[in-house]
């Protein structure tokens, strides 16, 4: 049966992070597949590379791209690897004027994952071990949203399984995270942080044995440990529970992972790759539930925004679709919603999409917002726990059920 691994870009983020990957990767045993991420922040540096090109700002971008390249070629040879003979890396940066911000975007950034899974399948192959590399633009079949990309299961599941059945496939595939392919042959992505996500489509296509995410952290804790200095291991969950957290901002693993592993029941299991042999946690049909532990989960860079009627002919609650509709079509992420007689507010993830909302949603109402803003989310909380947390912050809003706290807090830089 089928194991699907998962690296992040923390894990392979340079030589020593690839060797640690393929001593893991070495006691897992035959068909094994293989998911990466692109390697330390580089998704990010492309990112930027897009930012500049579309600012008409060449020469920097050239200077991001070539210092991309460079880290890249430096973790080759530490690894041992001929840059231009083993491995050939992208030569121009793939842009089109003509094209949108979004599709040039996902022609660019997908690029980080091509590159970590190129440099990690041809490490691996020369380590002796019996490895293929794919190309999942070809393989993961999804629409142009771009940088949102559907995937399309039927058409996926097909081409991935065809692979994969083969009778003399080698025992361990390499495939990027984040990345598919339209059916004319252009790169998508799935969404920042998807290669979870792929990783459980993956194991849901390969009717799996299980799903290995393997991070810097033990597994998944009650609290972020850089924020909370007594955090504890949730060692087991339930499906429901895991949505949920991640649904709240928990960054241990993308939201849309759950769904695929809980249809076919497959466990997911997150372990530390620095510490291979450990528990870890482990998501699953059997999984314990509810959460033992209060657990507090961040979730940063919000905007709160509050709207209200221009006039008191008109009603709020019959403008909710109106408001809804605007949030829908320029994909802000909802995290919270608070409404009165004559104001509604929303906490949204303060993304690149958010003036061109609040631009329309003037037209309605008086639009008033806060900037800097994280959203603490406490579940499992208690009375004195509420207080304790609240201690020191400021607080815009907060809104408590019986077990659930969620405070909107200023950062405090
Ligand atoms: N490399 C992509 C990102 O950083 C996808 C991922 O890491 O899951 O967003
Ligand atoms: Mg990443």
């Amino acid at each position: 049966m089928a194991k699907v691994y998962k690296f992040g870009g923390a894990s392979v983020k340079d030589a020593e992070g690839v060797r640690n990957l393929e001593h893991i990767v070495r006691e897992a045993g035959n068909d094994l597949m293989v998911v990466v991420s692109a390697m330390g922040k580089t998704t990010n540096a492309l990112e930027r590379v897009v930012e500049f090109l579309d600012a008409g700002k060449e020469e920097q971008a050239l200077s991001q791209w070539v210092d991309i390249i460079d880290f890249h070629v430096a973790i080759m040879k530490q690894l041992g690897l001929q840059p231009g003979t083993d491995i050939r890396l992208q030569g121009e940066i793939p842009y089109d004027p003509n094209r949108s911000y979004d599709e040039n975007y996902d022609q660019i950034v997908s690029l980080g994952e091509i590159m970590s899974t190129q440099i990690i399948a041809v490490y691996l192959l020369k380590q002796g071990l019996s490895v293929e590399w794919w190309n999942m633009p070809k393989l993961l079949r999804t629409d142009d949203t771009w940088r949102e990309a559907r995937v399309n299961d039927e058409v996926s599941r097909h081409t991935i399984r065809a692979g994969w059945d083969r009778p003399q496939r080698p025992n361990i595939v390499v495939a990027q995270g984040f990345i598919g392919g339209t059916e004319d042959g252009r790169r998508t992505t799935l969404g920042r942080e998807g290669s979870d996500y792929t990783a459980a489509l993956l194991g849901n296509y390969l009717d799996a044995e299980s799903v290995t995410i393997w991070k810097d952290v033990p597994g998944i804790l009650n609290a972020d440990p850089r924020i909370e200095p007594n955090t504890v291991l949730i060692p087991s969950l339930r499906y429901q529970d895991a949505v949920e957290l991640s649904h709240s901002g928990a960054q241990i693993i993308h939201p849309k992972t759950i769904r695929p592993l809980e249809n076919k029941h497959i466990p997911l299991l997150v372990k530390p790759f620095g510490d291979p042999k450990a528990e870890g946690s482990r998501i699953a049909d059997d999984g314990v539930g509810p959460i033992g532990v209060p657990v507090y989960i961040w979730r940063k860079n919000q905007i709160l925004i509050t709207m209200r009627a221009k006039d008191f002919a008109f009603v709020l609650e019959e403008s909710l679709s109106e408001i809804f509709d605007v949030i829908h079509r320029h994909r802000l992420k909802v995290s919270l919603i608070q409404s009165s007689a004559v104001t509604i507010s929303v906490c949204v993830d303060n993304t690149r999409f958010v003036p061109d909302a609040i631009k329309e949603l003037q037209a309605h109402f008086n639009v008033t917002y806060n900037e800097n803003l994280s959203l603490l989310t406490i579940r499992g909380t208690t009375p004195e726990i509420l207080e304790r947390a609240k201690d020191g912050k400021t607080i815009m809003l907060s809104q408590t059920t019986r077990r659930t706290a969620r405070l909107v807090v200023v950062e405090n830089n």
